[in-house]
């Protein structure tokens, strides 16, 4: 199973993410995850994106899909994988088509958490004022400004995605408004219709 879920920050792809890894025993690779790794560890990539992580903007494409691309090819993939957090622009879209062809492999389904930005926009600053209040230490880029930022970074440059897999016949669009076992429920479902290739060879066998 190969997915990719999309959504802005704070949808809950990570939670839901994380759920589908226990179920189908697949990976999930978290862009976001990888870069802040690398940060940690003071790598020349770290070096290179911390700045722009801790101001909300996006590294830079190419620096990404190498990642991606290096990760894919590690034996743990082998099985599936979720991608969250990529692509996040169109031309790391277009990067991961020929990535995924050259290897033969197609996805599953690309499935968007629809949700309202008002309630996004609450829903993180609540997250950010239960961690202080718990003492917990808050990433680089959990403030007010630098998450403006951020969703203006997802309205401009990866919100274009929703129409790109649309044209593709790939996407799936679930409420991820609703309640985290709902939504889970919901991704269930699209999954167990056989996601976006069930639709495309049911469009071969009419068009035959
Ligand atoms: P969010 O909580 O906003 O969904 P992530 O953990 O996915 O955040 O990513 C955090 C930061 O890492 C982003 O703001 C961006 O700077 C960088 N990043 C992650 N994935 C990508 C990507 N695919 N392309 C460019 N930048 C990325």
């Amino acid at each position: 199973m190969r997915l990719i879920l999309l959504g802005p920050p704070g949808a809950g792809k990570g939670t839901q993410a994380q759920r589908l890894v226990a179920k189908y025993g697949i990976v999930q690779l978290s862009t976001g995850d990888m870069l802040r790794a690398a940060v940690k560890a003071g790598t020349p990539v770290g070096l290179q994106v911390q700045k722009i992580m801790a101001s909300g903007g996006l590294c830079p494409d190419e620096l990404v899909v190498d990642i991606i691309g290096q990760r894919i090819d590690q034996p743990d993939a082998h099985k599936g994988f979720i991608l969250d957090g990529f692509p996040r622009t169109v031309p790391q879209a277009e990067a991961l088509d020929s990535i995924l062809s050259e290897k033969a492999l197609d996805l599953d389904a690309v499935i968007e958490l629809q949700v309202d930005e008002g309630a996004l926009l609450r829903r993180i600053e609540t997250r950010i004022a239960d961690m202080k209040a718990r003492g917990e230490k808050l990433r680089d880029d959990d403030s007010p400004e630098v998450l403006h930022k951020r969703l203006e970074a997802y309205r401009q440059l990866t919100a274009p995605l929703i129409a790109y897999y649309r044209g593709h016949g790939m996407l799936r669009s679930v409420n991820g408004m609703a309640p985290i076992d709902d939504v889970t429920k919901a991704i269930d479902e699209v999954l167990a219709a056989g996601g976006a290739k069930a639709v495309a060879s049911k469009k071969k066998e009419f068009s035959a």
